[in-house]
């Protein structure tokens, strides 16, 4: 079907149709910008109805930066035995959770490298000890990656380690290491991570758990518009999988570009790239609007301000996007490439939402709406006019 009739449709439906690969890769080959955002608004007011946007008040914690894996695009890892090696004491876990329960957060998300170092009962302690002084933060933990190289030092499967975390107060998983699930493009960045089903059966495992998780994408290694539907559809399948079983399955689904900045990316590569590398504002945007309007069964899509600035997080409000994500406190993995926000109060996100047209609510892990106070109450009153006012985007 040609782009203008797929685009039609979308707009002239009052209910969410499915959208095909074929149709989807030649929207994202053939559609202009403008009118690929202005379907995916649409879309996004039918899974999301209001002019509403959340956010979640949480804290990145990266607790160790060992790691086997040696992606290509990862400045934050170092090797073991690397001079740059750390990793964290519980202390001080516990202090960064501490900070988090003082502006009234209520999730971690914590993950780092794989570092065989650490056994199995670093983690179960450490989860256990945190879900009895912290009982009101959401604890998700460990992405897939992480928890495959738990299982390999444990000589468990994934699905134990997975359970007796669960057991000793994991609340989910971060939805990081999916980058691209496609084998020809993972095999080039990250080859020891392995097949891309790797990821997705990890996560339909904590899935089947009850464990909370969310989808994530990185794009700009290269990789062709039909690869990137391939990733996406690789999720709406699993996601259909999973909800025709009455669970969850994702929450929610983040893109970005891959962050090169001060990446040895090339280096590491010898040269050997067949990618013309990175993605930029208009292609996120574009990447953002597609997802929307691909996955019809994953109900939220958020915008990535660490990665993409305030400003371009602000458009993507407009091109499907629900979500402003979070305010993170700190990030030390993909900042470690480049990026140079990451970090958030609540004021900042409330404010980027409301110069957005939309209307901020606070959030948990799960997408329950929380008590939402009132962090605007000292901004300037133009600050929180509608995008018909003259409101400046940053
Ligand atoms: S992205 Fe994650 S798994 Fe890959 S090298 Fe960096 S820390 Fe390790």
């Amino acid at each position: 079907m040609a782009w203008t009739s797929i685009l039609h449709r979308v707009l002239s439906s009052n209910e969410i149709f499915r959208l095909s690969v074929a149709d989807c890769i030649e929207l994202y080959n053939e559609a202009p910008l403008h009118q690929l955002m202005e379907a995916a608004h649409h879309r996004r007011l039918q899974h999301n109805p209001n002019n509403e946007v959340t956010y979640l008040v949480d804290r990145n914690i990266n607790y160790t930066n060992v790691c086997t894996i040696n992606c290509q695009f990862c400045s934050f890892y170092r090797p073991p035995g690397h001079e740059e090696t750390y990793t964290q004491s519980y202390e001080e876990i516990h202090s960064r959770i501490e900070e988090l329960e003082a502006i009234g957060g209520s999730r971690i998300l914590m993950q780092g490298g794989v570092n065989p170092s650490l056994d199995f009962d670093w983690y179960l302690n450490l989860i256990t000890e945190l879900r009895a002084e912290h009982p009101t933060i959401d604890l998700d933990c460990f992405s897939p990656i992480e928890i495959e190289g738990i299982a390999e030092v444990t000589e468990l499967t994934t699905q134990e380690v997975l359970s007796q975390l669960k057991d000793a107060g994991m609340h989910g998983l971060p939805g990081g290491g999916a980058e691209m699930l496609v084998e020809t493009v993972r095999k080039d960045v990250s080859p020891k991570k392995g097949h891309p089903d790797n990821w997705l059966r990890v996560m339909k495992e904590a899935q089947l758990l009850g464990l909370t998780t969310s989808a994530t994408n990185v794009i700009g290694f290269g990789e062709t518009n039909s690869d990137r539907v391939q990733h996406l559809h690789r999720i709406r399948e699993q996601q259909d999988e999973i909800l025709s079983k009455g669970l969850i399955g994702f929450t929610s689904f983040i893109a970005w570009p891959v962050q090169l900045e001060t990446n040895t990316f090339g280096k590491r590569n010898k040269g050997q790239n067949r990618f013309e590398r990175g993605a930029g504002s208009t292609e996120y945007l574009r990447h953002v609007a597609i997802s929307r309007l691909f996955l019809d069964n994953v109900p939220h899509i958020q915008a990535s301000w660490p990665t993409m600035g305030m400003g371009i997080a602000q458009m993507a409000l407009l091109a499907g996007a629900d979500d402003a994500g979070s305010t993170m406190m700190e990030e030390n993995v993909v900042s470690a490439s480049g990026t140079t926000k990451f970090s958030a109060t609540e004021y900042e996100l409330q404010l980027s939402i409301r110069r957005s047209g939309f209307v901020p609510f606070r959030r948990d892990s799960d997408y329950n709406r929380l008590e939402t106070p009132s962090a605007l109450d000292d901004a300037p009153e133009a600050a929180c006019q509608p995008p018909s006012q003259t409101v400046e985007l940053v």
